[in-house]
């Protein structure tokens, strides 16, 4: 019997372990922290073996496979010694994979994963059997053991690629690539950009790798080294011969020869980098024959995800939008892009070595005053301090969301859009949205 050594307890571990043993593994799951409640009660349910705020070494050193969570680096020692030993440290999505002869569409990307995995499904699951995971609700491994789907999309971080060595995608989409989580990649970019291209490594030419052609890093990579997936790119500013382009107001997707014509004008989601995602999900519904009207109707009534561009509400004629997910600047970059009014900011958290420069253009343009929210601002205040007439800063949403009450004008948008970590004020992404949208209701 093969023993698989599980690290880390939460959804991607637990699903491991699930299928692991249903597959005929002997399993073992260490978590150096606690393992949540109902994670526990899974693993006794089913009689996994599991210790937790400690690693065992005797019971991990002894592993034939190690399924590792993406949130465990590799510089640890425990990994470390694993990997001396020559045990396979792998990630969830490869364990997972090799139990299943599904149709994948992998998604990866600095920005836009959760929301292009999202929108895929929704486009997708009209007309096919499909499963929606990866960073995203239930396991990949949980899925194939309870559903077993004949297709699936999975939303994939660099974490999940850098443990995945067989994992082999019918369809592989790069939404974009900008320099993200470099601590984990030893402050080297090109570590970083090397990782996400691990999702096409094992493909072939009767696979395909949907990108932005638009993204300098991705296009400088694709024409320097080889890659056998079939390409089909997508641009917001040139024609595309095979893959999809913007034409004015319509995407044009052309994949040998036959090419499908989609309206921008309804789709519900906004924004510059909302048509990218738009073209990235409807190639891949044109390349499994999805039927042209299916695609049109979904992409017009998908109507995005919570803490991405997310209107919340309507006060005194001023639009509330949270985009609490922006935690860094390229996303905030379409945030701003996409202001269609004059708009209060509120900006600031854990600044993770941001470059403002490419901000600078949309102050005065379309920002008209500046709410810094973090524990420290100055690099922000430095920034944009002599840029405009209003900046102010806070350390409570109530009281940043109220001073942009004060300061917006009917027809204004207030937009969440940090650019930064919340983990100094905050739990998460989700609870600064969150708290966000309640000071609003509260106004
Ligand atoms: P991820 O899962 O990669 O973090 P999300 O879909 O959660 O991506 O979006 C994260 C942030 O990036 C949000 O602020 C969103 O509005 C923005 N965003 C979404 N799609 C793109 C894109 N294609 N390019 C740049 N920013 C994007």
């Amino acid at each position: 019997m093969k023993r698989l050594v599980i690290l880390g307890g939460g959804e991607s571990g637990v699903g491991t372990a699930l299928l692991g043993k249903a597959k005929g593994y002997q399993v073992f799951v260490s978590d150096k922290g606690k393992i949540k409640e109902k994670y526990k009660e899974v693993l006794i349910h089913n009689k996994i073996e599991w210790e937790e705020e400690q690693h065992t070494e005797a019971k991990i050193l002894n592993a034939d496979v190690v399924m590792k969570s993406p949130g465990i680096p590799e510089k640890v020692a425990l990994v470390k010694a694993l990997l001396e030993k020559g045990i396979p440290v792998i990630s969830e999505i490869e364990f997972a994979s090799q139990f299943s002869n599904a149709t994948i569409v992998a998604i990866t990307g600095s920005n836009g994963k959760t929301t292009t995995a999202m929108l895929t499904h929704h486009v997708l699951k009209q007309e096919l059997d499909i499963g929606l995971a990866g960073n995203i609700g239930d396991s990949f491994a949980k899925q194939i053991l309870e559903h077993d789907f004949k297709n699936y999309v999975l939303e994939i971080s660099s974490f999940q690629l850098d443990g995945c060595f067989g994992f082999k995608p019918k369809i592989a989409i790069i939404t974009n690539i900008v320099p993200d989580h470099l601590d984990r990649y030893d402050y080297k970019f090109e570590n970083y950009i090397a990782s996400k291209f691990r999702i096409t490594k094992n493909q072939t030419k009767e696979d395909y790798l949907i990108y932005d052609a638009d993204d300098q890093v991705i296009s400088e990579y694709i024409n320097n080294n080889t890659i056998q997936a079939t390409l089909l790119p997508f641009s917001l500013t040139k024609k595309i011969e095979n893959g999809a382009y913007l034409d004015q107001d319509n995407i044009k997707i052309t994949i040998d020869n036959n090419q499908i014509i989609m309206p921008t004008k309804n789709i519900a989601l906004e924004g510059k980098h909302n048509t990218k995602n738009a073209m990235a999900a409807s190639t891949v519904a044109h390349l499994l024959n999805i039927r042209k009207q299916t695609i049109r109707e979904s992409l017009e009534n998908f109507q995005g995800v919570e803490h991405r561009l997310e209107n919340v509400l309507k006060i005194n004629k001023v639009q509330y939008i949270n985009d609490s997910k922006a935690t860094n600047v390229n996303a905030t970059y379409f945030a701003l892009d996409s202001m269609e009014a004059p708009t209060v900011w509120i900006v600031g958290g854990v600044d993770k070595g941001n470059d403002y420069e490419e901000l600078y253009p949309f102050i005065n343009e379309k920002v008209k005053a500046i709410i810094c929210l973090g524990v420290n601002n100055e690099k922000l205040l430095a920034s944009f301090g002599k840029m405009v007439d209003t900046i102010v800063e806070t350390q409570f949403m109530s009281e940043a969301v109220k001073i942009a009450y004060k300061i917006a004008d009917a027809g204004d948008n207030v937009l969440l859009s940090p650019a930064c970590a919340s983990f100094d004020l905050f739990e998460s992404y989700e609870d600064r949205g969150r708290q966000f949208k309640e000071a609003v209701r509260n106004l």
